[in-house]
């Protein structure tokens, strides 16, 4: 017996049923970034390691267990994106788009990361990332937060999304507040989980975040980042929160959110929902000013965010905002000794006639009556049949299937045409 060949553990194939809701977002997602004036970029799915270990940070979930990372032929080691950051940054760079240059950008596609699959998170999933270079001021941040609000108020979820915010300063601020919350972690060492105590010392900030209950109720008293900031992250942070609250955003401050990739400085958010169960982040982002000197470029202000897709079409299809779609408006049944050629070609003829619409022509013969049970099943709006009587007199019956009461009309071909527009 052959072997049968699975998938990759956390990858999923998406099926016809899948694909239709899948374009159904991601249409909105292109229109919306589109509406804002952004630019689409494309990078490859590999990089070479070291741009993921710089750009992300060596000690970090992602880059210590989470990338797919191999030698290829000639031994040099490559990794599959964990994210598109860094690849954009190191595209930009490669092709000099944003030395003295503004520019927004998005993009969408899978990203991979060995992490254990459950709902809402795969080894393989989809993203859309935008990133805005060469603007340092709070109302750009305001802007990406605006788009994505657009896209919650454009899928209908915007009650179910909840903005947190938060301000991680300058690096400067960081480190004077680093070692006040380092001290502070020292003295509750004991009773920190496992991760946060290595963490302790090698990349304290992220201890914050840790879903550990103990070490939760610890960092209760913990010092805080805000009260290190200067005047000038606080007027940063301040001018962000009044342009979204004089455009309506809503937003709550979380002092843990700290995100999980080593680059951001001043704002990060998240979007999260509590639809989803654990998984609940739909989309976060930051700014991250030191990556583009970090890559060998010139310093470069900029600011994005990762949106999950697979996350998003879970929440909207739990919250049921896609509708299903079928594939087909029109059927081309026939018969005859000469119906495969008729039928082809009077279906190029419909097609560039009517190009709007999605016409399949019967293939493979039989009667009538199952050529119309395949355009049932199919859910076609309307049949074109195209049989003897229909050739020898040179017209086409048009026949309504969402009628239901059997209605069909002979005319000639312009006719039948323009009652097929006013059917679709
Ligand atoms: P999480 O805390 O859920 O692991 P993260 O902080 O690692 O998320 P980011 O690196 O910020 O995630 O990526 C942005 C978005 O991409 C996330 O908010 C989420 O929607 C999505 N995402 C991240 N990892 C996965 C995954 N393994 N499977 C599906 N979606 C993911
Ligand atoms: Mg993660």
């Amino acid at each position: 017996m052959a072997l049968s060949v699975q998938a990759v553990r956390g990858m999923n194939d998406l099926l016809p049923a899948d694909t239709a809701r899948w374009q159904q977002a991601e249409q909105v997602l292109r229109d919306t970034v589109a509406s804002f004036g952004y630019s689409e970029v494309r990078m490859p799915l590999l990089e070479k390691t070291n741009l993921f270990s710089r750009a992300i940070g060596e000690v970090t979930d992602v880059v210590e267990k989470e990338m797919y990372t191999f030698e290829d032929r000639s031994g040099e080691s490559l990794s599959l994106r964990p994210e598109g950051t860094a690849g954009c940054v190191r595209a930009c760079l490669e092709h000099n788009l944003i030395y003295n240059q503004e520019q927004r950008l998005w993009y969408m596609g899978p990203m991979f990361r060995h992490e254990r699959p459950q709902k809402g998170r795969y080894r393989q999933f989809h993203q859309l990332g935008v990133e805005v270079f060469g603007l340092n001021g709070p109302d750009i941040d305001a802007e990406i937060i605006l788009l994505s609000k657009t896209l919650w108020d454009k899928f209908g979820i915007s009650d179910n999304l909840k903005l947190q915010l938060n301000t991680l300063g300058t690096s400067e601020e960081r480190l004077a507040y680093r070692q006040n919350l380092v001290s502070y972690l020292e003295q509750h060492f004991d009773d920190l989980d496992e991760d946060s105590k290595r963490r302790t010392h090698t990349n304290p900030l992220r201890v914050l975040d840790s879903k550990d209950p103990k070490t939760g109720e610890i960092l209760v008293n913990a010092p805080q980042l805000m009260d290190f900031l200067g005047a000038e992250s606080r007027a940063h942070f301040d001018n962000l929160r009044q342009i979204l609250e004089s455009c309506g955003v809503a937003y709550e401050i979380n002092p843990r959110l700290v995100r999980g990739l080593d680059y951001y400085n001043l704002t990060v958010f998240e979007w999260v929902t509590d639809a989803l169960g654990a998984q609940g982040t739909v989309c976060g982002g930051g700014r991250y000013d030191g990556l583009v000197a970090e890559l060998g470029g010139s310093p470069t202000p900029a600011v994005g965010f990762g949106l999950g897709l697979e996350r998003l079409i879970l929440l909207l299809t739990t919250l049921e905002k896609l509708h299903e779609r079928n594939a087909v408006d029109i059927y081309v049944v026939g018969a005859g000794d000469n119906a495969a050629v008729e039928q082809a070609k009077l279906s190029l003829r419909l097609r560039s006639d009517l190009p709007h619409a999605r016409i399949m022509n019967h293939c493979g013969g039989g009667n009538f009556k199952k050529q119309f049970r395949r355009a049932d099943k199919l859910q076609a709006k309307a049949a074109v049949i195209l049989g003897e009587s229909e050739l020898a007199t040179g017209t086409l019956t048009v026949k309504d299937l969402h009628a239901g009461d059997g209605t069909q009309q002979t005319l000639p071909y312009a006719e039948a045409v323009a009652l097929l527009k006013s059917l679709l």
